[in-house]
């Protein structure tokens, strides 16, 4: 059986998504992450097709019209959305496709797909939120408050997600992870339906 599957992983703005994907993708040459599509501006440092395809308003709607999104959602005042294509490409080639997007989106794949696997990545207080997000330094004071608000709202979306995983330490958030990915290929290969509810 191909153990190709998805896996959702959404978390608040500022919890740290991107560093324990990175991690992710250091540890296992099976894990691959979609490359999103938005219509924000890019950050310093970012660049188009690396950490998203950055277009227009008019691009992503006409994306959406000729059925190419996977999914897509609205987040702030901007559109965020996964390409069909190269998922569905590298599911069939075995892979742990990681889509890092926010809850909309999560709950939309999940009433379409129901056997991706979902996660959410808690952070240990809002404190520490509040705290990561000032000090990175790419938003403005409105855009962290808006960003916190929504965190707020996204939080108690957690439990509709099969795991929640706390980013405490790094290390054990990213070893729970790949504990969780490799039992979910297990299930895969095996032809057995992972029911979250049964841990091993
Ligand atoms: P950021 O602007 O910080 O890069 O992302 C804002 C939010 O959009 C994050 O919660 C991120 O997970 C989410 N996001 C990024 N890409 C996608 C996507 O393709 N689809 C959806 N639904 N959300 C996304």
């Amino acid at each position: 059986m191909n153990s190709g599957f998805v896996l959702v992983l959404s978390g608040p703005s500022g919890v740290g998504k991107d560093t324990v994907i990175n991690e992710l993708l250091k540890k296992d040459d099976k894990i691959i992450v979609s490359i999103s599509m938005t219509t924000r501006q890019p950050r310093p440092g970012e660049v188009d097709g690396v950490n998203y395809y950055f277009v227009t308003k008019e691009e992503f709607e006409e994306k959406i019209r000729n059925n190419e999104m996977l999914e897509y959602a609205q987040y702030g005042s901007n559109y965020y959305g996964t390409p069909k294509e190269p998922v569905k490409a590298w599911t069939d080639e075995g892979m742990t496709v990681i889509l890092e997007i926010e809850v909309q989106g999560a709950t939309k794949i999940k009433e379409l797909q129901p056997d991706v696997c979902t996660m959410f990545l808690m952070p240990p207080s809002f404190h520490t939120l509040r705290t990561r997000l000032e000090g990175r330094m790419t938003e403005t004071q409105d855009q962290i408050a808006e960003r916190l608000a929504i965190a707020r709202k996204e939080i108690t979306m957690a439990t509709d997600y099969d795991y929640i995983i706390v980013n405490d330490r790094l290390e054990n958030a990213v070893e729970n992870i790949l504990e969780l990915i490799y039992r979910h290929r297990r299930h895969l290969r095996e032809g057995t339906p992972d029911d979250p509810s049964k841990l091993d």
